[in-house]
């Protein structure tokens, strides 16, 4: 079972534009093709876990969801940046489409998009890190035992000035280079020479 990041969408891979709905509005920053290639170099599975309740919302449809994943992949392949899977969460307790408005356990702080992206890709969620611009990434790192690395980006600026109670981040960074710098020096890293983990399959 192999360590992977977990990587939020909007306002850590991508800029935080609201509900994004118009693929012209898709705009990565600078920094996070090299930051995604780094990761990739390292052996890490990148898997993205995001919120989309756009789709309860009525927003934009699952298939624009599908859309925009395609162009982000299409912005990362010139530069050699791959995400190698993208989970998704299109309900909202409060949506506008019956069929997507409910409680649901995959809308992240919940933990079942890591779950099926693990038995999915065979990771292993307690050796893995969680990057996002939200509490609500920390708080899913915590429910999946994950290290949780907040970004600057995005919300993460002002989220990090009102921490909830009874949470906390691993690192607070600038962005995602910045977390992808942090991942590739942590002694759980199983790359890391230094590393507390050894595992041959990795
Ligand atoms: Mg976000
Ligand atoms: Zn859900």
């Amino acid at each position: 079972m192999k360590a992977a990041v977990f990587l939020d969408r909007d306002g850590t891979i991508i800029e935080d534009v609201g509900y994004l709905a118009r693929i012209e509005r898709l705009a990565l920053f600078p920094w996070s093709v090299d930051a995604i290639r780094a990761l990739n170099h390292a052996g890490l599975p990148v898997v993205v876990i995001t919120n989309q309740s756009g789709v309860a919302r009525k927003y934009f449809a699952e298939r624009f969801v599908h859309e925009t994943h395609r162009a982000l992949d299409d912005l990362l392949a010139p530069g050699g940046a791959r995400i190698d899977a993208y989970y998704y969460c299109p309900h909202h307790p409060d949506g506008k489409l019956p069929e997507y408005s409910r409680l649901c356990d995959c809308r992240k702080p919940g933990r079942a998009l890591v779950d099926r992206a693990c038995a999915d890709l065979g990771l292993d969620p307690a050796r893995s890190f969680v990057v996002g611009d939200t509490w609500r990434d920390v708080g899913l790192a915590r429910a999946v035992g994950a290290r949780a690395v907040m970004v600057r980006t995005g919300a993460g600026a002002i989220e990090e000035q009102r921490p909830p109670a009874g949470l906390a981040a691993d690192a607070v960074v600038d962005n995602l280079a910045a977390a992808a710098s942090w991942i590739l020096m942590n002694p759980l890293n199983p790359l890391n020479p230094q590393s507390a983990i050894r595992d041959p399959q990795c």
